[in-house]
């Protein structure tokens, strides 16, 4: 029988679990440090515990770590790592320098670029494929492979921090693949060990959610209050053209959407990010900048505009930078908090929408690693 992965449970979990040996709880505890703020994987280093219940745990559990397939780096610094489940279900992991780092691409030996002044943003997947299928995105083309457990969350930052250190990210956003809210109960369990002062000790504040609107589940995380920021992709700013590029938008209307997005915003009294992907010749008129502005007057909040990433094989088209440039400026006027996103990590398909990791094992032979 094969011995339980310890990677992924939680504090009280584990607690649970010694207890049940006829342990202390308090062992728990003292595991749970080593697991994930040591990150020491040998039980039989684990000082504090006697040698007994080294060895107890030894033949009941295991400790997995995440190991990469692949790797590919940008000219721009951007990393990607495609990981392989225990299934063979493939999911993908991102590290986006910031941009004002100079970062020159790693080397096989560990000596990463991450390996600087540590503002690195790493983002994870929450599930392989994703069963949303918005029409831009190239892990939407994929359907839902699963969900991934709050070990295999997790250990995509644990991977990162065993392979650079310390300084490997110091933000993490759920950008990758997959839809969090629809992974509800793992991905809290896995910003509670991401956030706990003994887990990986990640301010809340420096990790982002990113949801296409699930609005039950914005209503049901911000009574986790977990702490975390909230980012809506939100793509159009009515109801009437959101529901042409995202199916979802049918079943979660944008009215009770943006009610559930201004209660978030309360509970957690932090901003909220809107996400605005430019579609050439669909959302990027005046119309659409009055429209936007609108919608979020009164919110406290940030809108990323984001020039859409080509999907091969998918019908949109990315708007020219100067349209680009004049949609930000105009809409800046009309809302304080306007960003205007450079895509990151294109040429290694690292780009926000374009992780698909299927067409990563086709691009492996000719990548250059
Ligand atoms: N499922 C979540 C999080 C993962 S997608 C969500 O949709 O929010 C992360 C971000 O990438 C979302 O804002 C998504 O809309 C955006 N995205 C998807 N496809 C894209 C593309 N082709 N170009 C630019 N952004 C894209
Ligand atoms: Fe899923 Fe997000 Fe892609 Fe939509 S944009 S298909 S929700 S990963």
């Amino acid at each position: 029988m094969s011995k339980l992965n310890l990677i992924g449970l939680s504090r009280s979990e584990l607690e649970t679990r010694l207890q049940k040996m006829g342990e202390k709880r308090f062992h728990g505890r003292q595991l749970f440090k080593w697991l994930y703020s040591v990150r020491q994987y040998d039980f039989e280093l684990m000082t504090d515990l006697s040698k007994e219940l080294r060895d107890k745990l030894a033949e009941n559990f295991e400790i997995k770590e995440l190991n990469p397939e692949d790797h590919k780096i940008s000219v721009d610094g951007t990393e990607k790592f495609l990981f392989r489940l225990d299934d063979n279900k493939p999911i993908e992991t991102v590290v986006i320098p910031s941009e004002e780092e100079d970062r020159r691409p790693s080397t096989s030996s560990g000596q990463s670029p991450s390996t600087n002044s540590g503002r690195n943003t790493a983002c994870i997947s929450s599930q392989a494929g994703c069963a949303v299928g918005c029409f831009f995105c190239a892990t939407g083309t994929m359907g839902l492979l699963r969900d991934l457990t709050a070990g295999e969350i997790v250990g995509q930052l644990m991977f990162l921090r065993d392979k650079y250190g310390p300084t490997a990210f110091s933000n993490v956003v759920m950008m990758g693949m997959g839809e969090p809210l629809l992974n509800f109960k793992n991905v809290i369990d896995a910003i509670r060990i991401m956030t706990d002062e003994i887990g990986l000790n990640i301010s809340p504040k420096k990790i982002v959610l990113s949801t296409s609107g699930i609005t039950p589940k914005i209503i049901k995380l911000a009574e986790e209050k977990v702490g975390v920021r909230l980012a809506l992709s939100l793509h159009a700013a009515t109801q009437q053209k959101r529901q042409v590029i995202m199916p979802i938008a049918k079943t979660f209307k944008l009215d009770n959407l943006m009610k559930a997005v201004r209660l978030y915003a309360d509970s957690s009294n932090l901003p909220v990010t809107f996400e605005y992907i430019l579609f050439a010749g669909f959302n990027d008129t005046r119309q659409d900048v009055e429209d936007l502005s609108r919608l979020v007057r009164g919110l406290r909040c940030k809108i990323n505009v984001i020039a859409y990433n080509p999907v091969p094989g998918l019908d949109f088209k990315r708007p020219s930078d100067d349209k680009i440039n004049w949609f930000g400026k105009e809409l800046n006027q009309k809302v304080r908090a306007v960003t205007v996103r450079k895509s990151r990590g294109m040429d290694i398909d690292a780009a926000c929408g374009q992780l698909a990791a299927r067409k990563f094992e086709k691009d492996r032979v000719s990548a250059q690693i």
